[in-house]
């Protein structure tokens, strides 16, 4: 899939952006989010969970504390894109210090099983996996306006 770029004028389109996002996610898959503060990362990730069918957008917040936030897919009625139940991982690296805080994240047994992770601020570690990996990276493009630029970098593995 080419690279695809556009811009969107305020959060709800980012969310709209989001969900059109999730209809083409198929476990396993590991979706990077890089961007400023406040590019909306998290935005995008409530349209991309709630896309999923996951949680509902106002249950997705900025995985600040915890640094990872769970969800399942328990019944994908209505999505046949996603046919199988599976867990979806959000994860914000941006307050990880070193290897040690990372592995006491439970990283591992997201990416040991068929899931679908989803990490803002991935350049704060490096991740080696052999997973499809979606790396989305957005951009302040004055006042509302974000430009979110979408590139699959090894989707080999895609529409199973
Ligand atoms: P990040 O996770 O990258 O730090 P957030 O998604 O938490 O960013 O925050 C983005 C902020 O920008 C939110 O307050 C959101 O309402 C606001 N915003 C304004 N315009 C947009 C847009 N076009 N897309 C996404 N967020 C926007
Ligand atoms: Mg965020």
């Amino acid at each position: 899939m080419p690279a695809d770029e556009i811009v969107t004028h305020s959060s709800e389109e980012t969310i709209a952006k989001g969900r059109e996002i999730a209809e083409k996610l198929r476990p396993p898959v590991l979706v990077l989010l890089k961007g400023d503060l406040g590019s909306g990362k998290t935005t995008l990730t409530k349209g991309i969970i709630s896309g999923l069918g996951a949680a509902k957008e106002e249950d997705v917040t900025s995985p600040t504390f915890n640094l990872v936030h769970e969800f399942h897919i328990h019944n994908p009625a209505g999505n046949e894109m996603n046919p199988n139940p599976c867990k979806v991982y959000h994860v914000d690296l941006y307050r990880i210090e070193s290897f040690h805080d990372l592995e006491s994240l439970g990283l591992e047994d997201a990416l040991s099983e068929k899931s679908i992770v989803i990490i803002e601020w991935p350049e704060h570690f490096t991740f080696r996996t052999d997973w499809p990996t979606v790396e989305i990276r957005l951009d302040h493009a004055g006042g509302d306006s974000r430009r979110i630029a979408i590139s699959d970098l090894n989707m080999k593995n895609e529409l199973k």
